[in-house]
């Protein structure tokens, strides 16, 4: 299988780079970093599990990518790390390690979330739970649902936050072992830097060249469940920035060395 080295029309030329990740992967094509067609819609794929370190960030940050799947008939699941327990937000409303899990479930079902495992690892401290329990939580999770995909937020864990940037190092390498892509949800650099402007945020964006799909969003259903989770977005003025920032469009990653060859091409 190769290439046709003709100039091919835009849809052409996406569904041939679609067939060509695993053709690559066998043929051993080289990483180029070169990403000259970016996908405009989600991966059809059956089951996509997003693996998170707190509750609200499968909404905050995944839940427009989410509800997306749903819509499209994609069984969606979520797996927390954390109760979320250590946040500074909404420490007044009581029980944070009870009250985000109330929280988690009910923006679960504003997203057409069907699973979540939400498990007990102490908020703030990830880096310090041994990777193989972590690992073995996360593999346990995408048998239960017999996961295709995972999503997790980008490297460097979108806000710096040490938590999320531990989930997604965890995933990504379960994704890896069990051989199941992972799609990291991003920022474009110039939002990031706006906010980091805005806020003194830690904001962590991406360059064009390293973006692999921005697609159009209808956020409704996320803001649904983003108000699910009263205790942390009631008074998160950087939360809604962002979003505004963002607009209609999210833009995603290939976190799995596959698909990080996505652009190159076997030579003719
Ligand atoms: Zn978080």
């Amino acid at each position: 299988m190769r290439l046709a080295s003709e100039p091919l029309n835009p849809k052409r030329r996406e569904e041939v780079q679609w067939i060509s990740f695993n053709q690559s992967a066998v043929e051993g094509g080289s990483i180029m970093g070169m990403h000259d067609v970016i996908q405009e819609h989600l991966p059809f794929t059956a089951s996509v599990l997003a693996v998170c370190a707190h509750p609200d960030d499968e909404s905050f940050g995944l839940g427009a990518a989410l509800s997306t799947w749903a819509d499209q008939g994609t069984r969606v699941s979520v797996l927390s790390f954390t109760h979320g327990e250590a946040s500074t937000l909404g420490a007044n409303r009581g029980n944070l390690h009870q009250l985000r899990a109330n929280e988690l479930a009910t923006a679960a079902g504003e997203l057409g979330v069907e699973t979540v495992r939400l498990l007990k690892y102490p908020d703030g401290r990830l880096t310090e739970e041994p990777s193989d329990k972590l690992s073995a939580d996360v593999r346990s999770a995408v048998e239960l649902v017999d996961a295709s995909l995972l999503l997790v937020f980008d490297e460097g864990g979108i806000t710096g936050h040490s938590d999320h940037v531990r989930a997604t190092e965890i995933a990504t390498a379960v994704a890896g072992e069990i051989g199941i892509p992972v799609l990291g949800w991003a920022l474009p650099e110039a939002i990031a830097a706006q906010l980091n402007d805005e806020f003194a945020a830690t904001f962590v964006g991406r360059h064009r060249e390293e973006i692999d799909l921005s697609v159009e969003v209808d956020r409704s259903r996320q803001h649904r469940a983003i108000r699910c989770h009263a205790s942390q977005s009631s008074e998160n003025p950087v939360l809604w920035r962002r979003l505004e920032l963002q607009g209609d469009r999210e833009v995603l990653r290939w976190l799995d060395p596959g698909h990080a060859m996505v652009g190159s091409q076997p030579s003719a």
